[in-house]
């Protein structure tokens, strides 16, 4: 039987596009209050607009998970208003792929410190509430690229950070998982969202963006979100590789 999210708090960060919103959109629709986190505040207030005027609940929480304060301030604005986190899916993150030779040391600090140590902060001020209720369940978004086969020139960073994901996320289970809290990694394919578009290197971008690589859509993700978070407590789906049909 499925797990009924109607009494439950989700924390979905990077949740102004592609399947942060996409997820946020899914777990609300399931009855989870769904607190928005991501940067751009205008479009976490339509998508809260969009999820209430469905008959659902949501918070926007305008954060730049780089910032210590804004992680603090993220778990106290859904204390304050929900009192409980019940999942958290750290889902927000940069792929700024270039030569690492030629590439700007910028991106590289952008995308340790959003995909891993946001990702890793973000859990830390958010795990002492769940081990108090005694459940909770994190869902890590990794990528085919943490994965062996997905390594690829251009990606070393952004590899880096995704490798990263799934160790930290797999050593946390064992660390949590007697606890009742349960985690998920999330290793998506290729996914049609803005992501590919910031990709500061013309010929990788190119690539990515030429539409030769039928994607995903960032519902086909949030959808396997939402699967593992309504299994029932006693199933944990640990990990979820998920790949367009025809991408080899
Ligand atoms: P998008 O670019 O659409 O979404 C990325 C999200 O991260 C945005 O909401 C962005 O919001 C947020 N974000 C970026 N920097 C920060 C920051 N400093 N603080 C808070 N939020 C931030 O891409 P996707 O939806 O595709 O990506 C979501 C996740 O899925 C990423 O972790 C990505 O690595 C992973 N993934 C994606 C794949 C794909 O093919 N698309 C494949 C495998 C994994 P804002 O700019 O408003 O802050």
């Amino acid at each position: 039987e499925q797990k009924d999210l109607g009494d439950s708090v989700a924390i979905v960060t990077g949740a102004s596009s592609g399947i942060g919103a996409a997820t946020a959109e899914s777990l609300a629709a399931e009855g989870a209050s769904v607190v928005l986190a991501a940067r751009r505040a205008d479009e976490l207030e339509a998508l809260a607009n969009s999820i209430k005027s469905d008959g659902g609940d949501a918070l926007a929480v305008p954060t730049d998970l780089t910032d210590d304060g804004d992680i603090e301030a993220l778990v106290e604005a859904t204390m304050d208003e929900y009192g409980r986190i019940d999942i958290l899916v750290n889902n927000a993150g940069v792929m700024l792929l270039e030569p690492l030779a030629t590439a700007d040391r910028s991106n590289i600090r952008q995308m340790v410190e959003v995909n891993l140590l946001g990702l890793i902060n973000l859990t830390h001020e958010a795990l002492p509430v769940m081990q108090e209720q005694g459940e909770g369940h994190i869902v890590n978004l990794s990528s085919v690229s943490g994965r062996e086969e997905g390594a690829m020139a251009t990606s070393t960073v952004y590899t880096t950070t995704k490798y990263g994901v799934i160790g930290f996320t797999k050593a946390l289970h064992d660390e949590v998982t007697n606890a009742g809290i349960r985690t998920t990694i999330v290793e998506p394919g290729y996914v049609e969202t803005e992501l590919q578009s910031h990709v500061p290197h013309d010929e990788t971008r190119a690539f990515l963006t030429s539409g030769e690589i039928p994607g995903l859509s960032a519902e086909d993700v949030a959808d396997n979100i939402t699967h593992a978070v309504t299994r029932p407590q006693h199933v944990s789906v640990n990990e979820v590789l998920i790949q367009p049909t025809q991408q080899p």
